[in-house]
């Protein structure tokens, strides 16, 4: 097996039997990068020079004994993450030239523990999307079918692991932007609980949704990277102070015994009978494995998208206000003073997908309309929390599809937003429960593309989701099934 075709947990008992070096790995993932990439365009950004010598610096490392499981690996990173003295876009050309300042929580725990950084990852501009075609830099496409989008926002995040680009990536889901993408590019991606990972640092698209996590090629690998990168961090203050378990301890655990339940509202006659026939063999494997099915309702998860889009947009509206061509950011050139100065920078800098919903979210908070619509989405919010915690008094988790259809075509959803919004539905009451998910792979579709089953949990309850989804990866081959390229 090639270097660049392996998971974190093989490559670092390699590394620490000093089999292989960071060095060697390195290399092998950088050239495998730079044949694939122009076809696949995961990469906006790819640091060789720094990679390799963050390589050479977890050599010297991995020869002491002061290792941890990232030292050595080498890793990409949404471009939604500031990366010191590294450009971040946020796939926007309002970001083009640049230069963050200081790191991310996320990534600075990563690299303190020898990470080591390949580049940043395309994605939809400031993770509004669904397909990673809204980005300044052109789509990303799916490894499995180029003609196919790999889903979004954290399109290039899921498409790196399936390309085999990156041993894991980081990615940011505020509607399902983790787990659609790995789902529709055949990796695991899991959303940790709201508060779970640090968010400073991560260039803010909706505040009270956004959330951190890790996108790998298996679930030992989720564990390890979520352990790497959760707890509280003084400098977010959503960030919550509870201890961090060691997740890969939980794994082994598996799912007998554990109680799941399958809400009604997400096995709807719309679902792709790919995706359907997916969860039918899923719930057999796990009824195998030991565990109980019961049936649950999620009543209000009809006006979950709605809700999200006034929050989300509302949310986004104030978080980019910040972009005003003074501080930083792109200047328009030849304005007539400040408050042109300010709508050309503006208008030059964001895309279509980003002013569509800074409008829908200033139209949301404005008066008059702030408690008809953004009053009532918050109080709708509330009961669709509500109807998690009832779910979970009689289950341990859920059992739903990640996205009502496999990978779209790059184009196909371009023209109607509505549709590419309502793809959402089975992701979007996750962020607004704040509770945690996960995504692994499943199944194949009849046109050859990834399936993905999503797990939910309780808040914080990140330890049962991965152990059932390792139960399941352990009973299953789909994690292993590669893209061709
Ligand atoms: N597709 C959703 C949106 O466009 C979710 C994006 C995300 O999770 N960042 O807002």
């Amino acid at each position: 097996m090639e270097l660049y075709e392996q998971t974190i947990h093989d490559l670092q008992s390699q590394l620490q039997a000093r089999q292989v070096s960071s060095a060697e790995i390195t290399s092998s993932f950088l050239d495998r990068i730079a044949s694939t990439d122009p076809s696949i365009n995961a990469f906006i950004t790819v640091t060789k020079e720094q990679a390799l010598a963050d390589a050479q610096a977890a050599d010297q490392r991995l020869a002491t004994d002061d290792c941890t499981p990232l030292t050595g690996i080498p890793v990409a990173l949404k471009d939604i993450f500031l990366t010191e003295g590294v450009r971040t876009t946020c796939a926007s050309k309002m970001l083009d030239n640049f230069i963050a300042p200081y790191d991310a929580t996320a990534w600075a725990k990563m690299k303190s523990q020898g990470a080591v950084l390949l580049g940043k990852l395309n994605q939809d501009e400031f993770a509004m999307g669904s397909s990673c075609e809204n980005s300044a830099f052109g789509p990303t496409r799916n490894p499995w079918n180029k003609d196919h989008i790999p889903g979004g926002s954290s399109g290039g995040s899921a498409a790196a692991i399936a390309a085999q680009q990156a041993v894991a990536t980081l990615g940011t889901d505020t509607g399902g932007s983790i787990r659609q993408p790995a789902s529709h590019c055949g990796c695991v991606g899991l959303k940790p609980t709201y508060g779970r990972v640090s968010r400073y640092g991560v260039i803010a698209y909706a505040s009270s949704l956004d959330q951190v996590g890790p996108m790998t090629r298996d679930v030992t690998d989720a564990a390890l990277l979520l352990g790497a990168i959760a707890g509280h961090d003084p400098k977010d203050s959503t960030s919550v102070d509870c201890p961090v378990p060691d997740y890969t301890a939980a794994l082994p655990q598996g799912a007998k015994g554990l109680k799941i339940g399958l809400p009604k509202e997400y096995f709807i006659a719309g679902l792709d009978p790919d995706v359907q026939q997916a969860m039918d063999q899923a719930i057999a494997v796990y009824r195998k494995l030991g565990a109980e099915f019961v049936e649950v309702s999620l009543p209000h998860t009809n006006y979950a998208v709605a809700t999200y889009y006034l929050i989300a947009t509302a949310e986004a509206s104030s978080n980019l206000a910040r972009y005003e061509g003074v501080r930083f950011g792109h200047r328009a050139k030849d304005t007539a003073g400040l408050i042109d100065l300010m709508m050309q920078s503006r208008s030059e800098g964001f895309g279509a997908e980003v002013k569509r919903r800074i409008m829908l979210g200033t139209y949301a908070l404005s008066s008059g309309y702030y408690d008809a619509y953004y009053i009532k989405a918050q109080r709708v919010r509330t009961l669709i929390q509500q109807d998690f915690i009832e779910a979970f008094k009689s289950v341990d988790l859920l059992l739903t599809p990640v996205a009502p259809t496999p990978a779209f075509k790059i184009g196909e959803k371009t023209a109607d937003p509505l549709q590419m919004y309502l793809s959402d539905i089975f992701t979007i009451p996750v962020n607004l429960a704040g509770i945690c998910g996960i995504s692994v792979p499943a199944g194949i579709s009849s046109n050859g593309l990834p399936i993905g089953l999503q797990l939910l949990g309780r808040p914080f309850g990140e330890e049962t989701i991965l152990r059932a989804a390792f139960d399941f990866e352990q009973a299953t081959d789909w994690h292993t099934r590669k893209a061709a390229l």
